[in-house]
């Protein structure tokens, strides 16, 4: 039990009997207590902020490092580790980092970090611009340093360079004071201008394994120096005489060859290893094939050379001309990185001066087999833990330690970072949630549905992560219209246009950089349609059409057939006008000529057959040539229908009364004797005697008449001839008179 007052802290220990006070002096009131998930005892105070007390360590912290205000109310540790910190100055969150930072408050000599190793028992050594420190044993595993400042030497030392040879020998380069030989913590020989070098300025130190033999780059050429307990002897100096492209040495690396990568601020040089454990010198033109100039630093993974340059990364296998090179002109979010490093899974770890990215190996190796794809990162930074995201350049300015976790050099401190934390953290990316989708109208109704006739419909959704949230990528896939999950990258929304109607259903899903993709969220909506863009209309809409032409036809053959039954009406009728006009007179509309001779043989033949008699009479006007004179042709003419009429009028139906000639006309009499006859016709001499016509009230018309009855054997042509006999001699007998032959 652990108890709070005025005093102090004290506790009670299990099976004690009284409470004692809490080893380390309190230096400031308790306001709060609560355990943290780790076991370690969080205190709140009055106005120190917050402090963590583990088992041998403690941090702090207070207004100087972030917190609102340090007089702390109340802390409450969540089930997921999560703190909440209630203070003065409003409430506080903090979660666990993937990043840890070791600054001077955790026993950094300086701030300013140049260069990270690890020695022969696994404790990390950190250079800094003011001395070195070294990591303290822990058995619980907290992290912690000392300044490594046994020799006056070393106390404010700019340090450039770090190294442990196979043995317990430390190598130091630092920037102004040469080389420095160290053994149990003392100098034990020193390499300096003094001793034999162009510069003090020493860049890099790398121990070659199995020998007693470093590599030494200054900014004056490379140095092979022999290296024994208590000396430090130059065996051999190389610079741009022997073939260097420069003597400034930024960085030396060994492939699997034996071979040397020696970079400078503007070149690169190739070390061809030779049979005599020595090299020769070959410059590399990078303008051929980089944009990449100054190379910070390298190292040798998976049978290739990479380079970490002020233009991205820069690789080459080891036995090819494949020089690979990726920068922001691939996706990266900046160029200048100063430290390149693989983790125990073969992810990459970029360090520069704008953070550190992580790019994860199954993007590394997709991009290098198509440099076209744009390449997926993750890019750490302060909100991540890391006490500046500014790295530096130093010999090494990462490293990988025993418990396979990244140390990197940066500009207020050492960071370090547990790979397989962030894989985990990546394997679990948060399913996304869906904030909003929008529609020309404005936000998607509760009924789902998107009306007809939107163009535009956008759907904006967010992975809810504490943990790089900005690092999440996203896929989206709109079912009914996307065949394949479409890459988003980081957009968080996503829009489509002019959607045909139909159902849906959209998806999104989040994962981190490599890592695996969550579970997709999902959303079903309709889009409705326009009653034309539905099947139902064109069914309907084609039907119609159907009918319609059906009718169309239907109505336009009933047309063509109506037409042609009145064209044949109309030939019939006009066919029999034309016939009777044939048979008639025009003048008087009695039978004609033609039409009198063909009723005259069909009588003539009935009366042959049957034994019936028969009798024809011809009738002249008497004087017409007179009457013409006094009226003129056409009273003339008037004076003819009169007649025709009158003879029409005074003879039986069977009778065929025809206009014979001029102002003749000739009577049939069907069945008639010659003296039946000569009653009818006197019938008729006296009517027209007696006729008045209204215009020619003094006109005295009269008729002559012949008339004859058929004999025996006798021919139409004999019959006429014998009526015409009979006519001539009623003219002759003075005129107005029958006379029968
Ligand atoms: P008649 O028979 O008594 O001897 O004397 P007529 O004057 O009738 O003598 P004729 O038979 O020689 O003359 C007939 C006249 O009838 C001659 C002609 O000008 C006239 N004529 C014949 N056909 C028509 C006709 O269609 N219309 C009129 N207006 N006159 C006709
Ligand atoms: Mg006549
Ligand atoms: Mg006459």
């Amino acid at each position: 039990m652990i108890v709070a007052n005025d005093d102090g802290l004290f506790y009670l220990a299990p099976e004690a009997d009284d409470f004692e006070a809490w080893p380390y002096p309190m230096k400031d009131r308790v306001t709060a207590l609560s355990e943290a998930s780790d076991g370690c005892l969080l205190i709140g105070t009055f106005a120190r902020g917050i402090g963590r007390l583990c088992h041998d360590s403690e941090d702090w912290l207070s207004i100087e490092n972030g917190l609102p205000n340090s007089h702390v109310l109340d802390i409450f540790t969540e089930q997921n580790g999560t703190i909440w910190i209630g203070t003065h100055g409003g409430l506080v969150q903090i979660r666990e980092a993937l990043f840890r930072s070791f600054t001077p408050n955790h026993g950094l000599r300086g701030a300013y970090v140049r260069s990270v190793n690890t020695d022969s028992a696994g404790h990390i050594w950190v250079g800094t611009n003011d001395g070195i420190s070294r990591q303290l044993s822990s058995e619980s595993g907290a992290i912690a340093f000392e300044a490594v400042n046994g020799d006056p030497q070393l106390a404010a030392l700019s340090v450039l360079s770090l190294a442990h040879g196979d043995t317990d020998v430390v190598y130091i380069g630092s920037y102004t004071e040469g080389l420095f030989q160290l053994t149990n913590g003392k100098v034990t020989a020193r390499l300096n201008r003094k001793l034999g070098l162009a510069s003090n300025e020493i860049r890099v130190v790398l121990p070659m394994s199995q020998t007693d033999l470093i590599l030494v780059g200054t900014a004056k050429g490379l140095y092979l120096v022999r290296s024994s307990l208590g000396s430090l002897d130059v065996v051999r100096h190389y610079t741009v005489a022997d073939g260097m492209a420069a003597d400034f040495v930024s960085s030396v690396t060994i492939d699997g060859n034996g071979a040397l990568w020696v970079s400078s601020t503007q070149s690169l040089s190739y070390f061809r290893p030779l049979s005599d454990g020595t090299w020769q010198p070959e410059p590399i033109e990078l303008a051929t094939f980089t944009g990449a100039s100054n190379i910070f630093s390298g190292t040798f993974h998976n049978n290739r050379i990479w380079f970490a340059t002020d233009h991205g990364m820069l690789s080459r296998s080891l036995n090819g001309n494949d020089w690979q090179w990726l920068s922001r002109r691939d996706g990266l979010p900046f160029d200048k990185t100063f430290t390149i490093n693989f983790d125990a899974d073969d992810n990459l770890w970029l360090g520069g001066a704008r953070g550190i990215l992580r790019i994860a190996k199954s993007d590394l190796e997709k991009w290098m087999i198509d440099n076209r794809v744009t390449i997926n990162y993750q890019l750490f930074t302060e909100v991540d833990g890391m006490v500046s995201r500014q790295l530096t350049t130093g010999g090494p300015a990462s490293i990988i330690d025993k418990h396979g976790r990244l140390w990197f050099a940066s500009a207020l401190g050492a960071v370090m970072v547990d790979p397989r934390v962030v894989a985990e953290y990546n394997s679990h990316a948060p399913a996304p949630i869906i904030e909003s989708i929008t529609t020309d109208n404005g936000e998607l109704g509760t009924d789902k549905r998107i009306e007809a006739g939107n163009t535009r419909t956008e759907f904006r959704y967010v992975a809810l992560g504490y943990h790089m949230p900005e690092a999440l990528l996203y896929q989206v896939k709109l079912v009914g219209y996307d065949l394949h999950w479409i890459n988003r990258g980081n957009q968080l929304e996503t829009a489509y246009t002019a959607l045909p109607p139909g159902d849906y259903e959209f998806m999104v899903r989040s994962r981190y950089p490599g890592g695996d993709w969550s579970e997709a969220t999902r959303f079903t909506l309709h889009k409705s349609a326009f009653f034309y863009q539905q099947p139902w209309f064109w069914f309907t809409f084609s039907l119609t059409v159907i009918a319609f032409v059906s009718i169309a036809l239907h109505l336009r053959i009933r047309t063509l057939q109506y037409t042609k039954r009145r064209l044949q009406r109309l030939v019939q009728k006009k066919t029999q006008e034309l016939e009777a006009m044939a048979l008639r007179d025009s003048l008087t509309g009695l039978a004609n000529r033609r039409s009198f001779d063909q009723q005259l043989d069909h009588e003539l033949h009935n009366s042959r057959r049957y034994g019936t008699p028969l009798s024809v009479a011809l009738i002249d006007i008497d004087y017409f040539k007179q009457i013409n004179d006094t009226y003129l042709h056409t009273g003339g003419d008037e004076v003819l229908k009169h007649v025709a009429k009158l003879l029409q009028s005074l003879v039986r139906e069977v009778d065929g009364v025809a206009r014979w000639g001029g102002e003749e006309f000739a009577i049939i009499f069907p069945q008639t004797r010659i003296s039946d006859a000569l009653q009818v016709l006197e019938r008729i001499r006296v009517a027209i005697e007696k006729l008045r016509i209204a215009k020619f009230e003094q006109a005295r018309i009269t008729v002559s008449i012949g008339v004859t009855e058929l004999s025996k054997e006798e021919s139409s042509a004999e019959l006429l001839k014998h009526a015409d006999r009979a006519l001539y001699l009623a003219k002759e007998q003075g005129r107005n008179c029958i006379v029968t032959d």
